[in-house]
């Protein structure tokens, strides 16, 4: 077992302050992998200090020479692909093929459309008988979670220095030895002292104490939204700007004459990979009434296909979930949905067969779910899909529409442009139509408690901007 006591703090590794340690456990195999520390509120002060220190420099570099730095971090995550696709399995077990493909292969293809944006962003216009300058947004504190552990930090950290910020990271406690990784890719790429900086630690100490830092004049915080609205408070007494990516419920709608058993097995794949802890799963699938048995038994039929296993071997699609915290409220989420009427499809309470060791759940399917349910409210986090049955399609939108969260969804339909229009009235961030696939391209983001503010895209790279006007 690795044993590590420092901090990626001014350019370069210093001894963590302070004895507090976090021990990194395997998920699937519940084993010891490593022991990092549990940086201290002097940690985060040291980089945050660091990171002011570099600020103005790194904030009037050329963008072509930030441009060469992102280069270098984009080619250290591919030299390093197969190494952070190992240790993201290992530390959250998340199947291999999955870790690969998308836990490792988005945040690529993420640092690679920075390098593409920033080549041809215009930092300054001409407005009338002004210049606008766009300047970077000052020293940035950003608070990661597990669920795709290297993904948000790239979604945070990449743009943040192509705007010419500098970056204080405090990554999620379950999955640090990853965020430990990116800050060595970081270091490789040769960036000047104190532009990045990492803090591991736990989020009431070295979290909160980001939080309210004073030398931190913009906080992007990926996770709950209990925590997010503690954060948005903190921040709201200094006048700090926020980005917050929040929790979702989101709903997959069929709408009649849709390909349903496409929108079902899609489905599937959506709420059933990396164990459902995603916060855009479609947790709700919505079925008109006429199709609701026949949605549900297709509905057993692909979970059948989802056996959890070791999440190492290549064939496995579903391993455990992060930490046996999770597993116990996934699984009290299934009785609570049991208990209030729901009916057991497939999964359950149990532990899967042949998974006496790990923190699994059996990937559950709940049909009979109305809206007033638990379930069908509060995101679960965790591979359960609840079925709900609609009316019509104006009932069908009040069911999407008909949650706190607004982060997700999908609208089959069997005309492109019937989707769209049922699409443009649902009340959330991103909507994929008839299967269409995920664009690491497009702005990523919430409305209503989901969250404000976008990741990904040119939107992902303004949040990190502020505006000067200069008028002649
Ligand atoms: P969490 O809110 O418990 O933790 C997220 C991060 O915040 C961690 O780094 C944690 O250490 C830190 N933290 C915890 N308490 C803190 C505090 N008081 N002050 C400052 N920092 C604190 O969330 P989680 O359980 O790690 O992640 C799951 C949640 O994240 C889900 O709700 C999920 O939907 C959400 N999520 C959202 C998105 C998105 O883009 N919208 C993406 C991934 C995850």
């Amino acid at each position: 077992m690795e044993v590590y006591n420092d901090q990626y703090i001014g350019g370069r590794w210093r001894p963590s302050v302070g004895d507090g340690v976090i021990t990194v456990i395997n998920p699937a195999t519940e084993d010891s992998l490593a022991v990092v520390p549990a940086g201290s509120a002097a940690d985060i002060d040291s980089a945050a200090t660091a990171a002011r220190a570099a600020q103005r420099t790194w904030g009037a570099t050329d963008p072509g020479t930030r441009l060469i730095h992102l280069k270098a971090i984009h080619e250290g995550l591919v030299a390093r692909r197969h190494e952070i696709a190992d240790t993201m399995t290992a530390e959250l077990g998340v199947p291999i093929g999955f870790s690969t493909e998308i836990q490792t292969g988005l945040p690529i293809a993420v640092a690679d459309s920075y390098v593409e944006i920033l080549a041809d962003y215009e930092f300054t216009e001409k407005v009338g008988n002004s210049t606008v300058y766009h300047e970077p947004a000052g020293v940035v504190g950003a608070i990661t979670p597990w669920n795709y552990p290297l993904h948000q930090i790239v979604a945070k950290v990449v743009p943040a220095l192509a705007a010419g910020c500098t970056v204080v990271l405090k990554p999620a406690e379950n999955t640090p030895l990853v965020a430990r990784l990116f800050a060595r890719i970081v270091h490789e790429a040769a960036l000047p002292a104190g532009v990045f900086n990492l803090v591991t630690g736990l989020g009431s100490e070295a979290g909160t104490a980001l939080a309210g830092h004073p030398q931190v004049e913009l906080l992007s915080f990926t996770g709950s939204t209990a925590v997010g609205r503690s954060i948005a408070e903190l921040a709201g007494r200094d006048i700090k700007r926020v980005a917050l990516e929040l929790g979702g419920k989101s709903a997959n709608v069929v709408l009649p004459g849709a390909d349903l058993a496409t929108a079902v097995t899609v489905n599937m794949a959506y709420i059933f990979s990396n164990s459902g802890q995603s916060c855009n799963a479609w947790s709700r699938l919505l079925v008109h009434q006429d199709q609701y048995e026949e949605a549900v038994t297709l509905a057993a039929e692909a979970a059948s296909t989802y056996v959890p296993g070791d999440p190492t071997d290549p064939e496995t699609l579903i391993g455990p979930v992060v930490s046996a915290r999770r597993r116990d409220r996934v699984r009290g989420y299934i009785q609570l949905g049991l208990d209030a009427g729901a009916r057991l499809v497939t999964g359950g309470v149990e532990a899967p067969a042949n998974c006496e060791r790990g923190f699994y759940v059996r990937p559950t399917v709940l049909a009979d779910v109305t809206p007033d349910m638990t379930v069908a409210q509060e995101e679960i986090f965790g591979p359960v899909l609840c079925v709900l049955a609609y009316r019509d399609p104006e009932h069908a939108l009040a069911l999407a529409n008909g949650t706190a969260y607004g982060l997700a969804g999908g609208v089959w339909a069997a005309d492109e442009q019937s989707a769209i229009a049922f699409a443009r009235r649902m009340d959330t961030g991103q909507v994929h139509i008839n299967g269409g696939r995920f664009n690491p391209q497009a702005p990523f983001g919430g409305y209503k408690n989901s969250g404000v503010g976008r990741e990904l895209g040119r939107q992902g790279l303004e949040e990190f901007l502020r505006t000067k006007s200069l008028q002649f």
